[in-house]
């Protein structure tokens, strides 16, 4: 790769803002693009175009998926060893990699180093936890026959086919291939479909896919419209797979539904922290600024709503509020930036307005509530708002920018029914000192995950366990065993040997019921399930 590609475009004034055209094309020749046409992708920290990117056509997915269909055959026929050693060799690709992999992710997101480094991390962990637990999830299972002894039952993972996966622009890289990764361990290949405005760092991802063996034809890369493309993928995948924003979530559930395919959906948040009265402020404040600002709130998970105890309020903010004006926005590359910048103008006018409504409505800004176009063209300040009413747009509704209510709670009950209140169950925090206390609190939040004493990472970078949204914020699991186990149908299969069920020796069909009813019982005085 040539180093021009990887030079800072905004503390380093001699590097181009354009990436190599040799290197956007090494990229964008994965995709599946005849159409003819193409549109720019731009680098957020200044605007400028990254490089081109050609457009699919219906007819280019209807070629990914013979592609994809013809690969999957194969693959099938591969043993999970061979899948598993695939994941482990990219685990370590990416850890070999990581750096050009931030860069690429900087450039095109605009999102702090500090955050892009997250990235292949959280794929990598997802590659070693699947490619150690294949056999665990996907060997064959006995299960107990109906006749202990005389039937013998197995139960066959088989992977669904082809998966569709449609991904978003916010975490480009590891939504691109986390949930692709189980996928394939299953023995599925995948036709992908990123956001438009992060399509090479989705590129790079499926070209480590390669580098690490796994067949190229495995993984295809559509490019182009969720609307004009998304039905033409869910028309043709055995499952889908979706990230994105709850409002397209429901289409795609309606349109799964049409061919009777499952899909599973990670969806919006209005995430709440609560800080109860014997937490750690320190840690809670240092968590929060975390929890609300890591991607400049452009995170599923990312908190939008702090709840915290009367006894305590006014020290806790003293010290969050100093924590995020303490904060470096610092466009570019490099280390020692806390935060980056929103990823567009929609991103821009969508956060400004939220903000604008509050304030017109009487809302207490502490800090931030400004755009920083000295800085970049969608950079806002991270804010931090008191007062917020229901009538205000950024009470229930999902900002998903550096935005966050600080409310006081007298009552620990009214404090979790405020925070289950909403349509959205994604994610939630509790700060406490008594980590029993902190799970006692965590049961009653109605939330796919709930961290205690950590804004978000401790259950997302725990692949062992599920993640994924309650209510409006989703459906299914990604992560864990429910995260590869989506990607296959199961199959029973009984072998049955020497008694068969039907009268034998002669017995009338009444004489059999009834030997067999006296069998059954016993069975369950001898406690078999
Ligand atoms: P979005 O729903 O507009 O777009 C996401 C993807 O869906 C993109 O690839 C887009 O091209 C595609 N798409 C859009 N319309 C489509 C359609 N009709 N049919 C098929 N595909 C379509 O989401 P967004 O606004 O770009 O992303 C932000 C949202 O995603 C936020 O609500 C955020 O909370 C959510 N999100 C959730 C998670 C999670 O894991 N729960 C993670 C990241 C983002």
């Amino acid at each position: 790769m040539s180093d021009t590609v990887l030079r800072d475009p905004v503390s380093d004034p001699t590097a181009s803002y354009a990436l190599e055209p040799s290197y956007v094309q090494r990229l964008t020749e994965r995709l599946v693009a005849t159409s003819g046409q193409s549109v720019p992708t731009t680098c957020p920290f200044n605007g400028q175009p990254l490089g081109s990117i050609p457009q699919s056509s219906a007819g280019d997915v209807a070629e990914a998926f013979r592609r994809a269909r013809r690969a999957q055959e194969e693959w099938a026929r591969t043993s999970l060893d061979e899948r598993q050693a695939a994941l482990l060799r990219l685990h370590d690709l990416l850890f070999e990699r990581q750096s050009e992999i931030a860069d690429l992710i900087c450039w095109e997101s605009g999102k702090a180093r500090k955050d892009a480094y997250d990235e292949p991390l959280h794929v990598a962990l997802t590659a070693r936890y699947y490619g150690r637990t294949g056999h665990r999830h996907l060997d064959t299972k006995r299960v107990a026959g109906v006749v202990p002894g005389l039937t013998r039952v197995e139960v066959n993972r088989i992977p669904k086919g082809v998966v569709g996966i449609i991904s978003p622009w916010n975490y480009p890289f590891t939504l691109a291939l986390c949930d692709g990764l189980p996928a394939l361990l299953a023995g599925n290949a995948v036709v992908h479909k990123p956001d438009a405005q992060t399509m090479l760092t989705a590129l790079l991802g499926v070209s480590l896919l390669e580098e690490a063996g796994f067949p190229r034809d495995l993984w295809q890369v559509v490019a182009g419209s969720g609307r004009e493309l998304g039905p033409e993928i869910i028309g043709r995948s055995d499952y889908v797979c979706f990230t994105g924003s709850t409002a397209t979530g429901k289409t795609i559930a309606q349109q799964c539904a049409d061919r009777l395919i499952g899909c599973s959906l990670e969806l919006g948040g209005k995430n709440p922290i609560l800080v109860l009265r014997d937490a750690d402020l320190e840690k809670a404040a240092e968590g929060a600024v975390r929890a609300c600002f890591s991607n400049a709130g452009q995170l599923c998970v990312s908190t939008e709503r702090m709840f915290v105890a009367d006894q305590v309020y006014d020290r806790f903010m003293e010290r969050f509020v100093a924590r995020v004006e303490a904060m470096r926005l610092v466009p570019g590359l490099s280390w020692g930036s806390d935060m980056g910048t929103l990823i567009s103008q929609a991103q821009l006018d969508a956060v400004t307005a939220h903000v604008e409504d509050a304030r017109v409505k009487g809302v207490r800004v502490r800090t931030g509530g400004r755009a920083r176009p000295d800085l970049g063209p969608y950079y806002y300040e991270p804010t931090v708002l008191e007062g917020v009413t229901p009538d205000m747009q950024c009470f229930g509704d999902e900002t998903f920018g550096p935005v966050v209510s600080v409310y006081r709670f007298a009552d620990e009950a009214d404090a979790v029914a405020r925070a289950n209140e909403g349509e959205y169950g994604l994610n939630a925090s509790v700060y406490t000192q008594d980590g029993d206390r902190g799970r006692a609190v965590a049961k009653q939040i109605r939330c796919g995950t709930v961290n205690v004493n950590e804004a978000f990472a401790a259950t997302f970078a725990s692949i062992a366990a599920p993640m994924g949204g309650m209510r409006e914020s989703g459906l299914g699991r990604r992560q864990g065993a429910e995260g590869v186990h989506r990607y296959t149908e199961t199959q029973s299969v009984a072998t049955q040997r020497l008694l068969r069920f039907g009268p034998m020796l002669g017995l009338s069909d009444e004489r059999y019921a009834k030997v067999m009813s006296a069998q059954l019982k016993l069975l369950k005085k001898l406690g078999r399930a």
